[in-house]
């Protein structure tokens, strides 16, 4: 239980990096995100280390005079911790002098991770944007490109899975327009990915489509699961922190939820329920306990306050 308690308290908190790691962490994101790869005790998680509130953690990295590392809470040495080495395909360019790791990195240990479109109709429309998002932050600092290309996503795929060993791919993307929501364009990619390695595993993201029948499409081209995010059971807290999704109703996301547990089966489809909105503990659970009912595995995450959004001076959930 303590080991879980750290474990749940480390991605909500952070660790500050007392030492030196490599990378300290990437910047931005659509998703969780100012964070690093750690391998706490074997098992891998993204923990933040770049927010002011990591800097605050009772959480820190230290070295040991035999060079290992460990988490330390408040001084007091309270796991071992590793870090991933840097992939190889990072190393690589495309044609075109686009390096790889620009078009999609590495989510602990075997996970390639890509924001499809790092531009979001929603972000920069007045009053539609998520408080919690960055996603075009991370265009700003030159970490990514804003859109990949199908072939420049096959091409990476291939040689993370080659040289690093990669065995499941995750394609995430803003919202790229207001009827498929980017669904016909993650099919694209797909294809352009499976093509080559077929036996990488897919997940994609995105929001419920105008025509749920998409999704059929998506699972043809070879996609496994999907991740339709919901954030709140609450409509009052979806209109207060997301308020452009929020104009698709929490009905809605239920028939995308079932449509999408027909297609791809029960759970191969997920979505993120956000802890810090202030919804009570109540509401999340049975929410939950709802969306489990139909075969939809819920992520419950605390919130991340990602420097460069609304809520980035919120301070993090504690477990109690
Ligand atoms: S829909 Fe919201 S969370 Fe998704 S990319 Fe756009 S602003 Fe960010």
């Amino acid at each position: 239980m303590e080991k879980q308690k750290t474990l749940v308290e480390l991605q909500s908190f952070g660790a500050r990096l007392d030492v030196p790691v490599g990378d300290r962490g990437r910047c931005g994101g659509a998703g969780p995100s100012d964070d690093k790869a750690f391998l706490l005790d074997g098992m891998p998680a993204m923990v933040p280390t770049l927010g002011d509130f990591a800097q605050e953690s009772p959480y820190a990295v230290i070295r040991s005079d035999d060079g290992k590392y460990s988490v330390t809470s408040n001084g007091r040495p309270v796991m071992p911790v590793e870090f991933v080495s840097t992939p190889k395909f990072y190393d690589l360019k495309t044609k075109d002098g686009i390096l790889y790791k620009e078009i999609a990195v590495l989510h602990g240990l075997d996970v390639l991770a890509t924001t499809v479109s790092q531009r979001c109709v929603r972000w920069r429309r007045d009053g539609e944007r998520c408080h919690f998002c960055a996603i075009e932050n991370s265009l700003d600092s030159g970490a990514t490109i804003s859109l990949k290309t199908p072939d420049q996503l096959a091409e990476v795929a291939e040689a993370a899975v080659r040289l690093d060993g990669i065995k499941h791919m995750i394609m995430t993307t803003g919202t790229m327009n207001y009827h498929d929501m980017g669904v016909k364009y993650l099919i694209n990619c797909t294809l352009a990915i499976k093509n080559i390695v077929p036996e990488l595993g897919i997940q994609v993201q995105f929001e419920p489509p105008e025509n749920l029948d998409d999704m059929k499409l998506l699972y043809e081209a070879g996609v496994e699961a999907v991740g339709i995010h919901l954030e709140s059971f609450s409509q009052d807290t979806r209109e207060r922190i997301t308020p452009g999704k929020a104009t698709i109703s929490i009905e809605r996301y239920f028939e995308a939820f079932k449509k999408a547990v027909g297609i791809f089966g029960r759970n191969q489809v997920s979505t993120y329920i956000i802890v810090g909105f202030g919804d009570s503990e109540e509401s999340i659970v049975e929410g939950c306990r709802q969306i489990a009912e139909l075969g939809v595995y819920p992520f419950v995450v605390p919130l991340r306050p990602l420097m460069g959004t609304p809520l980035e001076n919120v301070r993090p959930q504690s477990q109690n």
